[in-house]
């Protein structure tokens, strides 16, 4: 496992579950995975040595993040499977190359134009219009990188273009979406696919706060969501766990966002609502197995525990999480990172209930329950 954040955690709970051994490659010791694997490699990701090293040792190799830098995966590529390959790796990690690449398989996405100069931003804001949102093509992530334009007025055009740094992006016209959801899919290396969802989701600055299974969306809407991620994974070749997030437009178009060629953050809830997780499937399929067949047990959601939750940066002040022991329709995961900060994901909690709303509403009346700890008296 490239990578030693929740994902990688993860992924080696469930590896264990199967019995099967793990190493966790990243740069910082103490990070999640790192506290849960059976071997760890603390070094950076552009010591080839250590990665080459790294990938001698183990059977295939997978990420937990999609900007693994190339060279890194074509360095354990010599020694192993790396899957998902380094094919859709590249895709998932330029916004540009993901949109067009998408189109030219004929997969449906919103208005976007590249852009690589003001002059270019001037001109994509002529041909798309406004509202829209200029999205910086690489290093994004959780609203980063981002800037919504209400309007197309020179300053705040010249405004956004700096504020991003002057760097390639994407233009891309809002959409004003009925909702988002995401389908995880699951691809082994025989070609069978299974999917998860489609999940709807909900941002709150940027931020997935709230996923829930199923999605309300209509039966047509949903088998083309299924359709559209199968042929993704086909298109790109991908071997492993591969998420599409979509808007679903308010005339039911399904056009697709972004791809993470790994497991998300929507697909958390699947642990506990799922007879196989996204997890257990990463290890299956990155394991050369076809993917695992799976069932909805009951409807759930899940919802984020952001470092806003913790008063104090130090994990030593966490919140009250003994309330939460509430029988097994609720279910809490911390990650056991050392420091809070506000918007870092510390853990989630998903409900299970008899409808996706009981669902949402067990979930968020848990987190809302949970107290800050009065601050501790201190010298
Ligand atoms: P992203 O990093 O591309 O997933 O964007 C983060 C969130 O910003 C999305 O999940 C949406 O809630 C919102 N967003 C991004 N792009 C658009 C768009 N073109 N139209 C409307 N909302 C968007």
């Amino acid at each position: 496992m490239l990578g030693g954040g929740q994902l990688g955690q993860m992924f080696c709970h469930a590896a264990k579950r199967a019995g099967i051994k793990t190493h966790v490659f990243c740069p910082g010791d103490g990070e999640p995975a790192t506290q849960v694997c059976d071997h760890k490699t603390i070094a950076a990701y552009n010591d080839l040595d250590a990665v080459e090293k790294f990938a001698q040792s183990v059977d295939a190799v997978t990420y937990e993040f999609e900007n693994v830098p190339a060279a890194t995966a074509a360095a354990c590529a010599k020694h192993c499977p790396v899957r998902p390959g380094q094919q859709v790796l590249a895709v998932a990690q330029d916004r540009i190359v993901e949109k067009t690449t998408l189109q030219s398989h004929g997969i449906p996405v919103g208005p976007f134009a590249k852009v690589e100069s003001l002059e270019g931003l001037r001109e994509a804001a002529k041909t798309i219009g406004s509202p829209a949102v200029l999205k910086t093509a690489s290093g994004g992530y959780d609203g980063k990188g981002q800037r919504v334009l209400h309007s197309a007025d020179e300053a705040g055009l010249i405004y956004a273009w700096e504020d991003l740094g002057k760097q390639p992006c994407v233009y891309e016209g809002f959409i004003d979406f009925e909702q988002e959801v995401s389908i995880v899919a699951a691809r082994g290396v025989n070609g069978e696919v299974v999917t998860y969802g489609p999940i709807a989701n909900t941002h709150r600055n940027h931020i997935l706060d709230i996923s829930v299974v199923p999605s309300g969306a209509p039966k047509n809407v949903e088998a083309e969501a299924v359709a559209i991620a199968k042929r993704v994974m086909e298109k790109l070749d991908v071997v492993g766990v591969l998420c599409v997030e979509f808007f679903q437009t308010r005339d039911g178009k399904m056009l697709v966002n972004e791809l993470a060629p790994r497991p998300h953050n929507s697909g958390h809830l699947t642990i506990d609502a799922y007879t196989y997780s996204q997890f257990d499937q990463q290890v299956a399929c990155v394991l050369g197995q076809p993917p695992l067949p799976i069932e909805l047990k009951q409807p759930a959601a899940m919802v984020n525990l952001l470092g806003d939750l913790w008063p104090a940066r130090e994990v030593a002040d966490a919140p009250l999480w003994g309330l939460l022991e509430a029988g097994d329709t609720l279910h809490l995961h911390l990650y056991g990172k050392a420091q809070a900060r506000p918007g870092r994901k510390m853990g989630h909690l998903t409900a299970l209930a008899r409808t996706p709303h009981e669902a949402i509403r067990d979930a968020v009346e848990a987190r809302s329950k949970v107290t800050p700890r009065p601050p501790l008296e201190r010298g």
